[in-house]
């Protein structure tokens, strides 16, 4: 008799029976119908929502790169805030400060993205370095123009190396030998020290006796080049020390002066001699009378700061309209730069 085997009703074993089949039976025509029902009302909504939320963040987040808040762009308000010093500062300073600066944004070291700040910068750079450009800017901003002169009338003052020879004399503002005023005792002071007095003496007339040199070595020495006396320290010795060099000059040509006198003769002196070279034991040929020279170069000095001011006056406007363009100018160069290297440059 014929074994019966039994016939499944699935084509396949089991083992190789499809996933899907029992996921397929679970699909009723209603199930469909409800899952579309609520993909379209539910799901895709939220789809939609969620994806329009990320592009919203994402563009916001590409346009505050781009935007001036981004990176707080600085807003130099003046020449002296683009190169980060004082208005007050000296010429090598904003020198210091400028080359820093082209060191970052210098479009061989940052790219093309910097050219334009760069090219600001030389011409801030340009304007601050010139002293007459600098006075003009600094009168259109209204604040006192830079002066390298210290107009300090007391009886002290900052003493500074003396320039080396064959360079030019520069008037400081300030005498150019140095003041030892408030240190002299109480016991070698007299009037000319109230009245604070300092000595000069008129190179041009000295002899060379050494006289003076002798009654007050602290104070006064015989000048290497020219061989003429000097005083090198004001009040180095006592009153009566001083007094007693004055008089024992054969040719009178040690004075007492004020601190205002003592500048202005001191700096022509220098000048002069300067324009000299060394005369080490040559008599001068001209003989040429001192103080005139001082009445001369303070009225010369006076006629250059009127039209300096005059000039500085007409330039003044010329800055004003210049500086609106230029921080335009500067805005839009800014924008260009790389975030990392503006904060960096100009924070
Ligand atoms: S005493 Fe008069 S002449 Fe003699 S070295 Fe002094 S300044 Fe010159």
């Amino acid at each position: 008799m014929a074994t019966v085997v039994p016939i499944s009703k699935s084509p396949l074993p089991c083992s190789t029976q499809s996933p899907w089949s029992s996921s397929l039976s679970f699909w009723t025509p209603k199930k469909a119908a409800n899952f579309v029902a609520w993909t379209t009302k539910v799901a895709l909504p939220l789809a939609l929502l969620f994806k329009g939320l990320q592009r919203r963040a994402t563009m916001r987040h590409c346009r505050s790169r781009t935007s001036p808040a981004y990176g707080s762009i600085p807003n130099p308000r003046t020449l002296y805030d683009f190169l980060g010093v004082d208005h007050r500062a000296d010429t090598s300073t904003i020198r210091k400060a400028y080359l820093a600066k082209q060191k970052m944004v210098h479009p061989d070291v940052a790219g093309d993205n910097a050219q334009e700040v760069s090219m600001l910068l030389n011409s801030a750079f340009d304007v601050l370095r010139d002293p007459e450009k600098r006075s003009a800017y600094d009168a259109s901003l209204h604040i006192d123009p830079h002066v390298e002169d210290d107009d300090d009338d007391g009886p002290t003052w900052p003493w500074t190396a003396k320039e080396r020879r064959g360079e030019k004399v520069i008037y400081k503002g300030r005498p150019r030998s140095r003041s030892l005023w408030e240190r002299v005792p109480d016991e070698d002071r007299g009037d000319r020290w109230e009245q604070q007095k300092f000595l000069f003496i008129d190179e041009l007339k000295c002899i060379s006796c050494w006289n003076c040199v002798e009654c007050a070595p602290k104070s006064i020495c015989m000048d290497a080049d020219h061989v003429r006396a000097r005083v090198y320290a004001q009040w180095g010795n006592s009153e009566d020390d001083l007094e007693w060099a004055v008089k024992s000059c054969p040719v009178e040509c040690i004075s007492w002066v004020s601190r205002q006198e003592l500048q202005v003769l001191e700096h022509v002196t220098a000048e002069h001699m300067n324009s000299m070279g060394c005369v080490r034991h040559r008599p001068f040929t001209k003989p040429t009378h001192l103080p005139h020279l001082a009445e001369k170069w303070v009225e010369r000095r006076r006629r250059d700061s009127e039209m300096a001011r005059k000039r500085m006056a007409l330039a003044s406007k010329h800055f004003n309209v210049t500086m609106e363009q230029f921080q335009q100018q500067l805005r839009s160069a800014m924008l260009k730069l790389p975030p990392d290297l503006r904060q960096a440059a100009f924070s």
